[in-house]
């Protein structure tokens, strides 16, 4: 989208107004607890000296020298810091800064400067890693609320999602729930932001999402769209793939048992069987027999809920009283008519 010069101008003022109480922040943090230990320990040594308590004061002495030597060191850690601060973060003139937004609009195709929100958002054309399409993303920086790790957050928005078989909180193999993890462009990334060179800014981003790093993906894009299946530890696909309706563990196909009534798969451990033809049944289809309390599939089940064993015992009872019981073989057939 065209941003109108107005807009891109109000934005670079702000980048500038929060970058310059970036700077300010970093010259507080004076080690006053540490003095005033030093001090509080200064005067016990004192008065043990003055009251002739030889071994007290020796005592107070090892802890002053060690709070000395703290004191010194947190003193040491500021001035490194307030150095490095007025190295690094020279604040750009608004000039450069809107500049620099100008450009983003001829480096990306689509850029967008939301005022309201303080966002500034570039899109990356379509992007496919080793052969796995991945889709576009949109690399959304926040300028709103400023942070001491990295002076503004951002985050990255796949646009048309294509997330690994196993984790869909991952859509790039080093994004993770909108967040990249940099690697080694965290410190230059770090550092275009302290200095306000936002076009570098998103180049490094979107170079990051168009690189693969084998050494530290959240997934490998060799395992995008294959997994092990739970039960036998072969590869399943994407396409092949079945979870247990119980417990969701992924399953291939041969590894998936089907309930005979309503079809949904199970794995070995969550499956249940009917007790009288053992075919595989889950447990919301099972029902029991009205008789004998079986737990039986539909197919086992007649319209009067008896399971088939009783089913036929029943019928071998009203309507072959003469013949004898334990001979069921030549019964059920006279049965099954019925
Ligand atoms: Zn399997
Ligand atoms: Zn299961
Ligand atoms: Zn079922
Ligand atoms: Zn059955
Ligand atoms: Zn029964």
């Amino acid at each position: 989208m065209n941003q109108s010069p107005k807009t891109v101008w109000r934005m670079a003022r702000f980048v500038e107004k929060q970058l310059g109480s970036l700077r300010g922040e970093t010259n507080t943090g004076l080690p006053e607890a540490a003095w005033l230990s030093c001090l509080r320990l200064v005067r016990m040594r004192q008065q043990a000296q003055e009251r002739g308590w030889f071994r007290a004061a020796t005592k107070v002495e090892r802890e002053l020298n060690s709070e000395v030597f703290q004191l010194m060191r947190q003193l040491v850690t500021l001035q490194q810091e307030l150095e490095s601060a007025s190295a690094e973060k020279l604040v750009p003139a608004i000039r450069t800064i809107y500049e620099d937004l100008l450009a983003l609009e001829e480096e990306f195709g689509q850029y967008s400067i939301d005022l309201k929100n303080k966002t500034i958002s570039v899109v990356t054309e379509s992007i496919v890693l080793e052969g796995v399409y991945l889709g576009a993303f949109e690399i959304r920086l926040e300028l709103a609320t400023l942070d001491s790790d990295t002076p503004f957050q951002y985050q990255v928005f796949a646009q048309d999602p294509q997330p690994p078989i196993t984790d869909d909180a991952v859509t790039h193999p080093h994004v993770q729930s909108d967040n990249v993890c940099e690697g080694d462009a965290r410190m230059p990334i770090r550092r275009a932001l302290e200095q306000g060179r936002l076009l570098d800014f998103f180049v490094l981003v979107s170079r990051l999402l168009r690189t693969y790093n084998p050494e530290s993906p959240y997934i490998a894009l060799s395992d995008w769209h294959s997994a092990e299946c739970s039960e036998c530890a072969d590869v399943v696909t994407t396409e092949d793939q079945t979870h247990c309706t119980h417990c969701e563990n992924r399953l291939c196909r041969e590894c998936a048992n089907r309930c005979v009534d309503c079809e949904s798969s199970y794995c070995h451990d969550c499956v249940t069987r009917c007790e009288i033809c053992r075919d595989d049944c889950c447990e919301s289809c099972l029902k029991e027999c009205a008789l004998c309390c079986s737990n039986c599939c539909s197919n086992c089940l007649d319209n009067e809920e008896r399971c088939s064993i009783c089913e036929t015992q029943e019928d071998e009872e009203t309507y072959e009283p003469d013949q004898d019981i334990t001979s069921s073989e030549t019964v059920s057939p006279a049965g099954t008519p019925l």
